[in-house]
């Protein structure tokens, strides 16, 4: 098809009147890029939808100072080129948002995939039409697309969430969500900042900000467990050495549940003493990332003593760090124990509450009763801002699927049948939803795991499907009803071990600001599984010919009876 090109905001040729794909890809972030990477390999006609005006979503739009990995960079790197992990030097062990947006671009550039990316290409619906088996998609700039097979590259943490306070709009200071901090600088130098919210993201940004602002008042709802980060540069001569032991490094992070460096301590949490497990945790504090959350004995995550005599070291830890001792117990966590939540990782976040320009106010305590035109009014008295800042989250995993109006077969609103929580196969499927692939989808392996790790195996399979699909002549691939449901228990039933499923996070699918979300209505996101075992049932299922997925030639769609009685396995022409 002969194509003329338009420029898109980012100054890149965009295909204008190209108006069928073989794959659409939705979402230009780590997954979207690898995905139109092997693609392009396949020469498949596909491309990637962004909404944004540029690659790389979570790095192109979080951008609030502090912003960095708390995966050790070499290991959240793709690992797909010896070429690209030969080139490429991580100047942080965990390196921070300007880089790696910086290397998100390197790997675009260096595999010439820009001109397969559209941006500012907000997806509005994807319809599932029966008879012409095709997806049919409506895109903000009003053009409708179709094609064979969409694969849903939208992240976990994607949408953004806002608080539903009163008088938000009526501030007169700048304020904004994290994601949207802006792109051009902000000047904060004697600016009075609240930040709502202390999550990761706000753990980050409260600890990197407090010598740039004037004043900086923290409201915090539930303090978070949060560890040291103990990041440091990257020498010439360290990278090398990293270099030469990328093979290593990625066969440890494939063998490890979580798809890190970090290998659970196999030691039994009762076989030592208590001097043995606080020789491990002092080592693992002031050790690098995750150490002391993955490293840890595994009985922490599912024994309630254990993790309660970890929880109480930490504790000590907080209070050795923060002077005022009236302040470290508000930032100690009382409702859940280290490592229930997903654990922030900081670098001298404790230590800001020790400087006079920084207020921490706990509105568990004194509740925010609306915003005003000047600042936050709470229970107690009103504050005054030039700026305030919201950390306060994201509709987790299924907010950006909840995003687009995807309607399957029969027009089954995807929105709907999740609407108590996703189920899936594998976590890349749905029933109902033909040939609509998600390689990082709710409970897939990614979710849980060192997220690019996770993202190149997802990507991997389904293109392995993809290429299985076309040398057989199938069109259409859909899973059955039983598959959804075995995995989708299987994905639940590992909850009930794990200490997690009583926790406000978003592993839960807890978030107070979106209604049907808030804690108590568990949504299982999560395979807890561990990457060995994801990846061994995955590539089970291909092995033994895509078992619990149905796969139908254009001749055995028109066959009603056929794809009827196939059972959970694949339908020949
Ligand atoms: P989050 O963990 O959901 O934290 C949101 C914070 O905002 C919580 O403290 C929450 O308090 C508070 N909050 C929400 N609504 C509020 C309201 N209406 N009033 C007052 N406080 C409110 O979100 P996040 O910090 O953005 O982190 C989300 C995830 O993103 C992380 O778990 C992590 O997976 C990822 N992340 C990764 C990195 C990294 O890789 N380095 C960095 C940042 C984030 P409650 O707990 O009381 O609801």
């Amino acid at each position: 098809m002969s194509q003329k090109s338009k420029k898109s905001a980012a100054g890149v040729a965009t295909p204008a009147k190209q108006r069928h794909y073989e794959v659409i890809v939705i979402g230009a972030g780590v997954a979207g890029i690898y995905q139109i990477k092997l693609l392009k390999d396949l020469k498949i006609n596909a491309t990637v939808l962004d909404a944004a005006s540029d690659l790389g979503w979570t790095w192109y739009n979080n951008r609030y100072p502090g912003a960095r990995f708390d995966s050790e960079s070499y290991t959240y790197g793709y690992s797909f080129s010896k070429e690209l992990l030969n080139e490429w030097h991580w100047k942080e062990k965990f390196s921070g948002q300007p880089e790696n947006l910086r290397y998100l671009n390197y790997v675009v550039d260096k595999f010439k995939l820009r001109k397969f990316m559209q941006f500012n290409c907000q997806v509005e619906a994807a319809h599932f039409d029966e008879n012409d088996n095709l997806w049919r998609l409506r895109i903000g700039d009003g053009r409708q697309l179709t094609c064979r097979f969409i694969v849903l590259a939208l992240g976990l943490l994607s949408t953004p969430t806002l608080p539903r306070y009163e008088g938000m709009n009526k501030f007169r200071g700048r304020s904004f969500h994290t994601f949207h901090w802006p792109h051009e600088k902000l000047d904060l130098a004697g600016k009075k900042v609240a930040v709502i919210g202390t999550g990761a993201t706000g753990i980050q940004l409260i600890a990197e900000i407090p010598d740039k602002v004037g004043e900086l008042t923290v409201f915090q709802r539930r303090p978070n467990w949060s560890a040291p980060l103990n990041n440091r540069p990257i020498s010439v001569e360290e990278m090398a050495d990293i270099r030469s032991r990328y093979d290593e490094i990625f066969a440890t992070c494939a063998r490890t549940p979580g798809g890190f460096e970090h290998e659970p301590d196999r030691r039994g949490f009762y076989e030592v003493s208590r001097e043995q497990r606080v020789e491990l945790w002092d080592r693992l504090y002031d050790g690098p990332g995750f150490g002391i959350w993955l490293r840890n004995f595994r009985e922490i995550f599912t024994d309630e003593e254990p993790n309660a005599e970890l929880s109480e070291y930490i504790a000590e830890r907080i209070r050795q760090r923060v002077n005022d001792p009236e302040t470290a117990e508000k930032l100690i966590p009382q409702d859940h124990g280290f490592g229930v939540q997903r654990v922030p990782l900081e670098t001298h976040y404790y230590e800001a509450y020790n400087r006079d320009n920084v207020h921490l106010v706990d509105i568990s305590e004194t509740p925010i009763k609306q915003i005003t035109e000047f600042g936050i009014r709470t229970s107690e008295c009103d504050y005054d801002f030039d700026i305030i800042v919201y950390a306060t989250g994201f509709d987790a995993v299924t907010g950006a699927f909840d995003g687009i109006d995807i309607r399957g077969i029969g027009g089954e609103k995807l929105r709907e049948k999740w609407k108590h929580g996703p189920s899936t196969f594998l976590g890349m499927f749905v029933h109902g939803f033909p040939n609509l692939l998600m390689p990082a989808g709710p409970q897939s392996g990614s979710a849980s795991t060192n997220y690019p790790r996770g993202i190149e195996i997802g990507v991997n399979w389904c293109t392995g499907l993809l290429k299985h699909m076309s040398e057989r002549g199938y069109v259409r691939a859909d899973t059955t009803p039983q598959a959804e449901e075995r995995w989708t228990s299987h994905v639940t039933k590992m909850y009930s071990k794990m200490l997690m499923r009583k926790a406000k996070g978003w592993f839960t699918g807890y978030n107070s600001n979106v209604e049907g979300h808030e804690h108590g209505k568990t949504r299982y996101f999560v395979y807890n599984g561990g990457t060995p075992k994801y990846v061994a049932t995955i590539n089970e299922v291909a092995a033994n010919g895509y078992e619990g997925i149905i796969l139908q030639s254009n001749s055995s769609i028109t066959s009603e009876e056929v794809a009827m009685t196939s059972g959970g396995r694949r339908s020949e022409s």
